[in-house]
């Protein structure tokens, strides 16, 4: 894990703000798709209609942003190549192992890390941008990931953390063929 700093990310104009949002949102869109999917697998219908409700919040965000960029031209930034402050980025390892071995903690504990980093993207706008209508833009989405971080959080107060690590395979693979 990295220890970026908290305001690392240089963002210098209007455009590089709005791909930035644009991509968290939609990485979050499709994070949640995934996970819905995972969660049908496992018959978990409760968290299977909460992923894809945050999914659609999330591609609702992606849209006004797109509707707030209007004519102005987004860089193509690929989110993977970012520095998120104080959480890793999403690797695709990450997704690999989510798909061994997922329960529901762990789907919540992933929506969790995404939501926060959302979070704090938006409140690092609010706290270091001098434009005032920026600003209230910002403290809007900001509310609503403080919103999705309080229904995740709520729910996995009913959904415990599985006994035993996540990392650890009681049954690993045999290497020796
Ligand atoms: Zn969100």
């Amino acid at each position: 894990m990295t220890a970026e700093n908290k305001h690392g990310m240089a963002i210098s104009n209007l455009a590089e703000l709005l791909a930035y949002a644009l991509a968290i949102e939609l990485d979050a869109h499709e994070r949640y798709m995934m996970l819905a999917d995972q969660m049908e697998q496992h018959n978990n219908s409760e968290l299977c209609g909460l992923f894809l409700k945050l999914a659609s919040h999330e591609e609702h965000h992606a849209q006004e942003i797109r509707d707030r960029a209007g004519d102005i031209e987004l860089p193509h930034l690929k989110l993977s190549k970012l520095k998120w402050p104080g959480t890793d980025s999403p690797e695709a390892a990450e997704l690999d192992e989510a798909h061994y071995m997922m329960t529901s903690w762990h789907a919540l504990q992933m929506a969790l890390k995404a939501e926060q980093r959302a979070f704090e993207f938006f409140e690092g706008i609010v706290a270091n941008v001098d434009d005032e209508e920026l600003k209230r833009w910002a403290e809007e989405f900001r509310d609503e990931e403080a919103e999705h971080v309080e229904m995740v959080e709520q729910l996995l107060e009913r959904y415990p953390k599985p006994s035993g690590s996540w990392s650890e395979d009681p049954d690993p693979p045999n290497l020796q063929g």
